[in-house]
């Protein structure tokens, strides 16, 4: 069994292929046996693919004005040269995409057909960048693979059954009739965690109670009761919530209004300072990346510890924030880049609920194992590392969906 993983974004593409026993899924993921990556950004003359298979890896530069063919060329190494994986690409049994935005009307990963791809289409205004893409990345594969079977999962999908009372903003109520709502995002992340945060519990995901928190260089928080995404940061878009690499997470709203009407910003503008140019980056006004914040700060650099305080800050308010909806808590989870790599944010993070008994094992906090409770003997509640593995989460939603 051949599953194909794509995440087709508008600067960047990302694949690989899992290679499959044909009669169960295994219980803990393996590794992809191919995986490739193309950042058309790496530099203006060209796009980097870089290939990794067979114990091989390649770097190759794309012509920038053959972008539409990304795909295709990702595709030729797996069937020509050292990292060669299959005789033909028609090996591949079905593919699996990362869809952005799912909107209100998909609430699980759906098998593609001229439908989905139409509702896909139509969500375009709210992930502008995002869904032109994966549908370039579906037309793309229909071409080279002709019927294969197609699978979106959508990054919404596991928020979407959020009790109504988080759902809806606080503004007239037809504007969440017209769409306007939290959807929320990093769906596939948060229940791949869970999933994996009741196995290390040793009970059934509908048993326990868990606040995931997906911290990459977009970052969100989830509150999940019994299975259900109860309540999570992101919203509309991925904008709100967590102050982030970039982003600035949620603000006053009434600063855009005054930009825009003060300072003779436009809402482009606007738009861009707040999605590329705040949060870490913002504030150190160097790097948006946890690594360099740590370290300067380490060095006594004032603006990065100013950053990592408020990093800190927003992350132990949106866990205060999640915890309010819940029964109780079973486990704390940390996830991605910044989660599952700095100790010191963990650390930060998790000081401010001590005094409820949620408390964390220094040593092992500093070296944690991946998949690991670091949580002391005597916590109130375990505190997990867990690897968030997205493409396998998609890999074994394809396997569900087609009934393999
Ligand atoms: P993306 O959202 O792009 O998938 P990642 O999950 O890869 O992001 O996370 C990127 C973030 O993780 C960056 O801020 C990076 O600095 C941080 N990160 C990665 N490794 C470490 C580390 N060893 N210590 C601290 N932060 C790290």
């Amino acid at each position: 069994m051949k599953i194909l993983v794509l995440n087709a974004g508008s600067s960047s593409q990302k694949s690989c292929l899992y290679s499959l026993e044909a009669d169960s899924l295994p219980q803990k993921h393996p590794d992809p046996i191919w995986e490739a990556t193309i950042d058309w950004t790496a530099s203006p003359e060209f796009g980097l693919m870089k290939v990794k298979a067979n114990g091989v890896k390649q770097e190759i530069k794309l012509d920038p004005g053959k972008k539409p063919d990304g795909i295709a060329q990702m595709l030729d190494t797996l069937v020509q040269g050292e990292t060669r994986v299959l005789e033909q690409l028609t090996e591949i049994n079905v593919v699996g995409h990362r869809v952005v935005h799912g909107g209100s009307e998909y609430s699980e990963a759906i098998r593609i057909t001229p439908e989905v791809k139409a509702a896909i289409a139509q969500l375009i205004p709210l992930a502008p960048s995002h869904n032109p893409a994966h549908l370039e990345g579906i037309n793309a594969i229909e071409k080279i693979l002709g019927a294969v079977p197609q699978v979106a999962v959508f990054d919404t999908a596991f928020h979407s059954k959020m009790p109504k009372s988080a759902a809806v903003y606080p503004i007239p109520y037809e504007w969440f009739e017209r769409g306007i709502r939290r959807y929320g995002f990093h769906g596939t992340s948060h229940k791949y965690c869970a999933n994996r945060a009741a196995q290390l519990l040793g009970q059934p995901l509908e048993m326990v109670q868990l606040i995931t928190c997906h911290l990459g260089n977009g970052a969100s928080l989830a509150a999940v009761r019994q299975g259900i995404s109860v309540d999570t940061t992101m919203g509309f878009t991925p904008l709100e919530g967590l102050m982030m690499g970039t982003r600035s997470g949620s603000i006053d709203p009434a600063i855009s209004i005054h930009l825009i009407r003060n300072h003779g910003m436009s809402a482009d503008q606007v738009d861009h300072m707040l999605n590329k140019e705040s949060g870490l980056k913002g504030i150190t006004g160097v790097s948006g990346d946890m690594r360099y914040v740590a370290e300067t700060m380490e060095q006594g650099d004032k603006r990065a510890k100013l950053a990592f305080e408020m990093f800190s800050h927003h992350l132990r308010t949106a866990i205060g924030s999640m915890l309010g909806n819940l029964h109780r808590l079973d486990a704390l989870v940390f996830s991605a880049g910044i989660g599952e790599h700095s100790a010191v944010v963990r650390q930060a993070a998790c000081a401010g609920f001590e005094f409820l008994g949620i408390t964390l094992d220094p040593e092992k906090n500093a070296h944690p194992e991946m998949d690991s409770d670091i949580s002391t003997a005597d916590s109130r509640v375990r505190i997990f590392v867990i690897h968030t593995e997205e493409d396998w989460a998609i890999a074994t939603e394809c396997w569900n969906i087609l009934g393999l």
